[in-house]
């Protein structure tokens, strides 16, 4: 059993403390939010994951998870500590490190004994060496030694990931924190996760690396499909028949209304800053960021090419979070969709079934209501943003009945487009051939 402080706990850091718990370790989850801890001590979630109270239930009721505000007298008792704070970005894209910074000065005044700190937040290439030289210098007598570890969950799956990653990358060049890094995570070792053993900076690097890439193949398809809308070809089948290509593979080649989330927006603009500060061109993956902009804004004009101008019309959108299964809005592109349609004057009716609030904190005029066919009455056009599986079932019979106008944009190609089509709907998906009817 290792003794753990996890410093975070937000989506990443709190799955984090569940899951190393759940291996055996005694670990403390810290945070600086009192409202976050507070909840979390009475075995209730701040975020949405599915099965996650469980874990939080189990786990406290073990006595080896608890949660504090005091984070250097947690940091005091442990020997390995996991940073999980957030890296958003600045203004000019680059990464903001001072939660990072913060934490990690605690830790430099507070630390007993060897300890290793683990980073799993997204930390631009360089940032750990630099971490590791200020703890030293802060307090030289200090026996720390930094560990870069990304994480690669996915939320909607982070539970699952956790316990069943595709690999562990751990960017140490100390024989001592690897041992203890070994320990930690034994239990992932037994069950043969393949483990990447590196340097700081290919541990960073690794986690930039494959981020770009997802969100490269995101903006890929996208304009395939925008491609497809206008030859009149089928994206499902084209990205389909692509992925069954080994070296190609069909994962994050589904078009949609653009990648959101806290991740890839903000990791693509970091990569750009970091290649800026290098002198190395970016150009590839200025392009896939600039793509994802247009994207968002695609949808809004496909919407206005179906209905006109949005001016004095209503508009029900399904779907905040930036991807099912979460009420994560980060750089959802609802946000894109929801402030273009209400500075141009429609009138909106939404629904998320668990992002509403998390969105009402940033746009608090938009209209939420508790179901779907709720948010449908009296609405010219539907957009579907969000690929949950409930918008999958909709009865096109009940939507009609409640809605007063027959567009359905689906941002997601949830539906049968020839079931909507039939039903009388003026329906387009993307890259699903909008100008033809398939058949
Ligand atoms: P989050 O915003 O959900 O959580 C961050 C938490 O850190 C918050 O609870 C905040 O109160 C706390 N915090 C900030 N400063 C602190 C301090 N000094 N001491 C203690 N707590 C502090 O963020 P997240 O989504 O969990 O992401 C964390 C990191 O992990 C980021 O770098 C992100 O890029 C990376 N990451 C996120 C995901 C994801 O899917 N969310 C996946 C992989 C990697």
């Amino acid at each position: 059993m290792t003794n753990i402080t996890v410093i975070g706990t937000g989506y990443v850091g709190l799955v984090a403390a569940l899951g190393l718990s759940d291996f055996g370790n005694r670990v403390i989850g810290a945070d600086i939010d009192p409202d976050k801890i507070s909840m979390l001590q009475s075995g209730k979630s701040p975020i949405y994951e599915k099965g996650i109270e469980d874990y939080l239930r189990r786990n406290l009721d073990s006595g080896r998870l608890s949660f504090t505000t005091d984070i250097g007298k947690a940091v005091r008792s442990s020997e390995v500590v996991f940073l999980a704070v957030g890296t958003p970005p600045k203004e000019d894209g680059s990464a903001d490190l001072s939660y990072i910074e913060k934490a990690v000065g605690t830790i430099a005044d507070n630390a007993q004994g060897y300890t290793v700190v683990v980073t799993k937040s997204t930390v631009p290439v360089g940032t750990n060496r630099i971490l590791q030289k200020y703890i030293n210098t802060r307090n030289p007598e200090a026996e720390i030694e930094i560990v870069s570890n990304p994480e690669f969950l996915r939320e909607g799956r982070a539970i699952q990931d956790f316990f069943h990653p595709d690999r562990t990358v751990i960017g140490t060049e100390s024989s001592r924190a690897k041992e203890v890094m070994k320990k930690v995570y034994r239990a992932l070792n037994l069950i043969s996760v393949p483990f990447v053993w590196c340097n700081l900076e290919t541990a960073e690097l690794i986690k930039y690396a494959s981020n770009a890439f997802l969100a490269t193949k995101i903006s890929f398809i996208n304009q395939m499909a925008a491609l497809s809308d206008a030859v009149g070809a089928d994206i499902h089948i084209v990205s389909r028949t692509m992925g069954m290509d080994g070296r190609i593979s069909s994962k994050f080649l589904h078009p949609g209304p653009g990648y959101g989330g806290s991740c890839f927006p903000k990791d693509t603009k970091a990569v750009v800053s970091t290649g800026e500060r290098y002198g190395v061109d970016m150009s590839l993956i200025k392009t896939v960021i600039s793509a994802n902009e247009k994207q968002k804004k695609h949808v809004v004009e496909i919407l206005v090419d179906m209905m006109g101008n949005p001016a004095g019309r209503t508009v029900a959108v399904l779907g905040l979070a930036f991807k099912s299964e979460t009420d994560d809005v980060r750089d959802s592109p609802s946000l894109t969709l929801v402030s273009e349609l209400l500075s141009a004057g429609a009138e909106l009716r939404a629904h998320d079934p668990k992002a509403s609030d998390n969105f009402r904190k940033i746009i608090p005029e938009l209209q939420c209501f508790d179901s779907s066919y709720e948010a449908l009455e009296g609405a010219d056009a539907l957009v579907l943003m969000t690929e949950w599986n409930e918008y999958r079932a909709l009865d096109l019979e009940l939507v009609k009945a409640k809605m007063k106008g027959s567009v359905i944009l689906d941002a997601r190609n949830l539906l049968d487009s020839d079931m909507a089509r039939d039903y009388g709907f003026n329906y387009r998906g993307i890259g699903r051939g909008n100008r033809l009817k398939v058949t």
